[in-house]
């Protein structure tokens, strides 16, 4: 499905922002506040509902605006309770957005870009090749249509769905400073995670900038060569570089960083791993997830139950708190590397 306007977004505008937009419609500025309150703090789905806004400007915001720019067009329920939205885009492309609840947890799992260019050769995203980053506006409509979804409010945000957030940098900070406001959206910076699979210098942008996010960093390997050999682009960033980068962003945040590991069967699931993985990050305040594999018809294959228990063994009796994190999505394709967003891969899903 494919829909093309040219009407403004509003979600995706910060406050300032819609001030001025405010006074471009000829209202004064805290009508753009109002608006503001609206959007964010009290999720309106059309304008209708803001009542405290004269008539003569919601008539025009009507005709003039859209709040979202995301529409889904699939909504898929795993037999765990999470849920896969697809949604189609204003210039015809798509993305995917996850819900997983846990208790009193439920998470989103967002998406920064339309497929992806570090192709790691694990995932159904990087199989689609790089299209194009989202917008703030886009990540944002994710967030809302989400929410609206579950009926119910998302207490914790990842950036792990389609794109690799650190070369969305500009969208996705954006974006998560609008989710993370207090007097907006409102989830709690601490549990706000960019994830990256070790974008150095993003890494670093982080540390320079005031946010404070949480930061997962996916190693997957314990040598270059390993790392090179499932994921593009990571020569420019050898282990140590990223490591260092993580360790900055662990003492400017005060706060531990998470490591993901992506268990493979026979290439990188070995003891003598597990080992080198501690030498790697012992000194770091961190947390470590093993991550089971979906497969999706590549080469790799999921390490059995008792390679990955070893694994974890090992590096527990070093110290390092690890855990091992089972799929959770995985019979409607949502587990972490199997989104397509409904575009042709060579997996076949
Ligand atoms: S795992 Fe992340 S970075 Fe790698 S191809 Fe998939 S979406 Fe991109």
């Amino acid at each position: 499905m494919k829909y093309r306007n040219k009407k403004d977004y509003l979600l995706g505008k910060d406050s300032t922002e819609l001030e001025e937009f405010a006074i471009q419609f000829g209202e004064p500025a805290f009508r753009g506040r109002q608006l503001y309150c609206w959007l964010y703090t009290k999720r309106a789905a059309n304008f209708s509902s803001m009542t405290d806004l004269a008539r003569s400007f919601r008539e025009r915001l009507t005709e003039d605006t859209l709040i979202s720019p995301v529409k889904v067009l699939t909504e898929e329920y795993g037999s765990d309770g999470s849920c896969k939205l697809l949604f189609g885009l204003p210039d015809g492309n798509r993305v995917e957005g996850v819900l997983i609840p846990d208790n009193e947890r439920l998470t989103a799992c967002l998406s920064s870009q339309v497929g992806c260019a570090i192709g790691c050769k694990f995932c159904a995203t990087g199989k689609i090749g790089f299209k194009r980053n989202l917008s703030a506006s886009e990540i944002v409509g994710q967030f809302i249509a989400l929410e609206t979804a579950a009926n119910q409010r998302i207490t914790n945000v990842v950036m792990m769905g389609m794109g690799e957030p650190l070369l969305n940098r500009s969208a996705v900070f954006k974006a998560a400073r609008l989710i993370t406001d207090p007097d907006g959206l409102g989830v709690s910076r601490r549990r706000f995670c960019i994830s990256t699979v070790g974008w150095t210098p993003g890494i670093l942008a982080m540390c320079k900038s005031n946010m404070r996010f949480k930061l997962t960093v996916s190693l997957n390997g314990t040598t270059d060569e390993q790392r090179n050999s499932l994921m593009r682009f990571t020569k420019r960033f050898p282990l140590l570089d990223v490591l260092k980068a993580a360790e900055k962003y662990v003492h400017i945040a005060k706060q531990r960083v998470t490591f993901t590991y992506l268990l493979l069967n026979g290439f990188n699931d070995s003891l003598e791993d597990a080992h080198r993985l501690i030498k790697l990050v012992k000194h770091i305040p961190c947390k470590v997830n093993l991550m089971e594999y979906n497969e999706i018809g590549s080469e790799f294959h999921q390490s059995d139950k008792k390679q990955t228990e070893d694994f974890q063994s090992v590096l527990r009796s070093a110290g390092l708190t690890a855990i091992i994190r089972t799929s959770r999505g995985e019979d409607i394709a949502a587990a972490c590397g199997q989104l397509a967003g409904g575009y042709e891969t060579n997996t076949g899903k």
